[in-house]
């Protein structure tokens, strides 16, 4: 096969060759990753019936799908909505608003609604999501930041594995300690995501040891990626973003937070006012957005996983570095290729944007975002600013250099774009042809 290969690139303009080489390691890959493609729609089809009986069961009607305004004092639509988050998730409680600006949001409300002066909050993932480091008062401005309020912060690092490490979890935890929270996804970190079987394995320690304890998880990018959710194995609190995976691509903003009641009733009232909380706040026109969103979102994280498993693969076995490898438990969307070479993650990120349906002539360099203390190069040609659940590639631009790929509303986008990145950076000699005569090897 080298052979044909080589005599091809001889053979035909280069431009050609290349092409094919691409589509013989696409027809190599996709027999790869066949298997769990099927595992995957098994998964699609269990979280869309879980979300089909939320929907029956409170009784979505017409009337909760209307745009409503000012205080929001009885809405319906917010209520129902709410309701439905709630069965989903196996919460006691949901708060689901538009008005929530993106995961941070959601999740910082979750710590100052819970937290009091002293209060300690434990991260037993480590270090933080870059925002977060922000809120808590790590790193930038302490203004406003959970230091600035008095409450102390602690972490625990992973285990060389990735794995949480339990036994210091438990020694960590303190009479003050009174959150303890896990990053399911791995942000942009270099190690695994955590699976909701092990959040529930660490959650029932943590709970033997003291029941009081609030174990929080930022679930951001993880909905509908497993069949169940950390509300499901005894977590108290969760948060993520809306235009992420519960959105289902058609949510124009929000976030949500979904767990005990208390708790959660604890975050509305720091977001709107004590008082106020979970009973004001208008949906605006969203509404018909977050319930279809949620409709589609089993369904659209679907499609972004098999993305993530063919670009998995594709870059395998161009012999490069990936996480999580095709043939791994997911329990996020989220798919690290690690180029080791900036120029490649620029590239590979440029490419990427160009093959969006917006913005596609946008040339994305890399920049500096709020929260963050690394530039980051970020391409999102997306219909909503900056959601991730629709074909995103970024990366702080610092060694390794990894590209955080996820999302896709289609994975036939997902596949094409890659196939196109892939194609410009052979051709530019970005990566080396090698790469791809090996590959077909
Ligand atoms: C996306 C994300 C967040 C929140 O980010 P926003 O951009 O504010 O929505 C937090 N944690 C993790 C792990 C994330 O992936």
């Amino acid at each position: 096969m080298e052979e044909d290969i080589r005599k091809l690139s001889k053979e035909r303009d280069r431009d050609l060759s290349i092409r094919e080489c691409i589509d013989r390691l696409t027809g190599i890959v996709d027999e790869l990753i066949e298997p769990y493609k099927r595992e995957i729609e098994k998964l699609c089809e269990y979280n869309t019936e879980k979300v089909l009986k939320a929907f029956i069961r409170i009784g979505v009607g017409e009337e909760h799908l209307k745009g409503t305004t000012g205080y929001g004092y009885n809405d319906i639509a917010r209520a129902a909505l709410e309701d439905v988050y709630s069965e989903v998730f196996g919460a006691e409680a949901a708060f689901v608003r538009p008005q929530l600006v993106s995961g941070t949001h959601a999740i910082a409300a979750c710590f100052f609604g819970n937290l009091r002066p002293d209060d300690e909050l434990l991260f037993a993932s480590g270090k933080p999501y870059d925002t977060l480091l922000t809120v808590i008062g790590e790193h930038g401005d302490a203004t406003g930041t959970l230091k600035d309020f008095g409450i102390k912060y602690k972490e625990v690092p992973l285990k060389q594995d990735g794995t949480i490490d339990t036994e210091g979890v438990l020694r960590a935890i303190s009479s003050e300690t009174k959150m303890i929270a896990i990053q399911r996804s791995r942000g942009y970190d270099l190690r695994p995501s955590i699976t909701v079987e092990e959040i529930g394995r660490v959650t029932r320690e943590i709970k033997k040891k003291n029941r009081n304890i609030i174990v929080f998880v930022d679930n951001c990018y993880g909905e509908f990626a497993e069949m169940f959710e950390p509300t499901n194995v005894g977590v108290d609190l969760i948060a993520g973003s809306l235009i992420k995976n519960p959105g289902g691509g058609l949510a124009p903003s929000g976030g949500y937070v979904c767990g005990k009641r208390r708790f959660v009733e604890a975050t509305a009232g720091r977001v709107i006012a004590p008082g106020l909380g979970i009973d004001t706040g208008p949906m605006l026109e969203s509404p018909r957005h977050l319930f279809q969103g949620l409709f589609l979102a089993p369904h659209v994280v679907a499609e972004a996983l098999k993305g993530s498993l063919f670009v998995s693969a594709m870059f395998e076995k161009l012999g490069y570095e990936v996480s999580p490898r095709y043939c791994d438990k997911r329990t996020d969307i989220v798919q690290t290729i690690k180029f080791g070479d900036k120029d490649v993650l620029l590239r590979f990120c440029q490419e990427i944007q160009k093959a969006s349906p917006i913005d596609a002539r946008v040339l994305v360099v890399p920049g500096d975002m709020p929260g963050y203390s690394d530039k980051i190069i970020m391409a999102c040609g997306s219909f909503i600013q900056g959601a991730s659940i629709e074909l995103s590639a970024d990366g702080p631009v610092r060694p390794p250099f990894v590209s955080y790929f996820q999302g896709g509303l289609t994975q036939e986008h997902v596949r094409i774009a890659t196939k196109r990145a892939l194609y410009a950076l052979l051709e530019n000699e970005v990566i080396g042809k090698e790469r791809l005569l090996n590959a077909l090897e």
